[in-house]
């Protein structure tokens, strides 16, 4: 039977006086994310206990790998402070794998100075009574299958074998809130995962040209949202969708064919950036990586850029597409990012987009019409939605239901 779970958070984070901070942070979110009242938190300067009470251990575990900050979990048994006793349940752990031909390693940690046998003597008699009990297994310090945490303490010995690995990062929201700009492609729903687990909590804004584009490209973005929702505060993210028609048309009516991605892009920067100002949000976060299509080469990047003075996060800058696939589905965005819908970027492709904008003539090509009065429009209509995983909203006409959405908002 499993005494309680241990939670660990990476080293790097409980150094200083930044430790109490994020121990804050961290057991404010896991309070959001589990069941605290079936189960009881215990808090330690390093570390978390959680006590299952009825908790079913497969539940907690699912939820575990959601929380960021959490680096590891270990089942941990505890028992009285003499040899036969840690013995004894070091071999019912053990019972609960799978035994042979196994390398393994003791590791003590003497929390208590005042226990008789130091930690040496008592990972060496442990491990030698181990090997006369399974003579196939083998001592392996270095890169064991198995290792035995042993820990003393005052109040009885905990013992656990392999530390289980989480997502690792910071508490999400710790670090604040960002804005993520997110269309309804692979990159974009895989940088806001990766800015959660770094600690950064999301508003998630989306450009959505409908009726020029297809309601299923719209309804796309709910589904990501709701998905990488379960990795927020309170497992919920505001979404803001951006009325971008009339943008998009103007841009495809005065602007040159080459340049109209770049200034559309300019486009949204200028949208995100007013509305992250005047919500006191620092950063912009994208899925951009860089080489990946024409408007991610280093110039693109440049001119698209120059309309902003926010910082601009790319989780993905410098990362390869099968890495940022293989996180996309331990994320569970895959299957809805590929499903083939036309979105702002897709529906109209000039068929040579500029690769090497100028500022110059970005400037220049903008005042060929009055972009200004189109943002304010784009603003003013933006619909915004709370989104948790179990949110169910269908857009059929985008207006009428996100309406009925907004009102059971809380
Ligand atoms: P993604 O897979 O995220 O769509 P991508 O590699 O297809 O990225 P682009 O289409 O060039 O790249 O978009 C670059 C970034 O611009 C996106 O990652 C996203 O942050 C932002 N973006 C693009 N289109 C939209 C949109 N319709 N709404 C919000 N953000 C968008
Ligand atoms: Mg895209």
């Amino acid at each position: 039977m499993t005494d309680k779970i241990v939670l660990k958070l990476g080293d790097v984070m409980l150094k200083g006086r930044n430790k109490k901070r994020i121990m804050d942070a961290f057991v404010h979110h896991i309070s959001e994310v589990l069941d605290t009242e079936a189960m009881t938190l215990e808090r330690h300067h390093d570390r978390c206990y959680i006590h299952l009470n009825s908790v079913a251990p497969q539940s907690l575990i699912n939820k575990l790998h959601t929380i960021s900050g959490l680096h590891s979990y270990a089942f941990v048994k505890t028992t009285t402070r003499d040899l036969a006793s840690i013995m004894t349940t070091i071999v019912s752990l053990i019972d609960e794998i799978n035994k042979p031909g196994k390398t393994f390693k003791v590791s003590t940690k003497r929390n208590d100075k005042s226990f008789p046998i130091n930690s040496m003597t008592l990972s060496s008699t442990i491990g030698e009574k181990l090997l006369a009990m399974y003579p196939s297994w083998q001592v392996n310090v270095k890169n064991p299958d198995v290792t035995i945490h042993i820990e003393i303490r005052k109040s009885g010995i905990d013992i656990y074998l392999n530390k289980i690995p989480l997502m690792g990062g910071f508490p999400v929201g710790m670090l604040g809130t960002g804005l993520l700009l997110m269309s309804g492609g692979l990159d974009s729903p895989v940088a806001g995962y990766l800015s959660m687990k770094q600690g950064i909590a999301l508003e998630i804004m989306h450009f959505e040209s409908t009726p020029m584009t297809s309601i299923e490209a719209a309804q796309k973005v709910i589904e990501l949202t709701k998905k990488i929702a379960l990795y927020a505060p309170k497992q919920k993210i505001l979404l803001h969708m951006v009325p971008f028609e009339k943008l998009h048309q103007a841009l495809i009516n005065n602007i040159p064919e080459e340049y109209v991605i770049t200034i559309m892009r300019r486009m949204m920067l200028r949208i995100a950036s007013r509305y992250a100002m005047q919500q006191h949000i620092p950063v912009l976060i994208t899925g951009e990586s860089v080489g990946q299509v024409a408007s991610q080469t280093l110039e693109s990047i440049h001119v698209i850029n120059a309309v902003t003075s926010m910082p601009i996060i790319r989780p993905l800058a410098t990362m390869d597409k099968n890495d940022i696939i293989e996180i996309a589905k331990v994320i569970d965005t895959y299957d809805t990012s590929i499903q083939p819908f036309d979105d702002c970027c897709s529906v109209y492709v000039p068929k040579s987009p500029t690769i090497k904008p100028r500022n110059m003539y970005a400037n220049r090509y903008e005042r060929l019409f009055d972009f200004q009065q189109l943002i304010d429009y784009a603003m003013k209509e933006t619909h915004t939605i709370s989104v948790s995983s179990d949110l169910t909203i269908t857009l059929n006409t985008l207006g009428l239901t996100v309406q009925t959405a907004l009102k059971g908002e809380d």
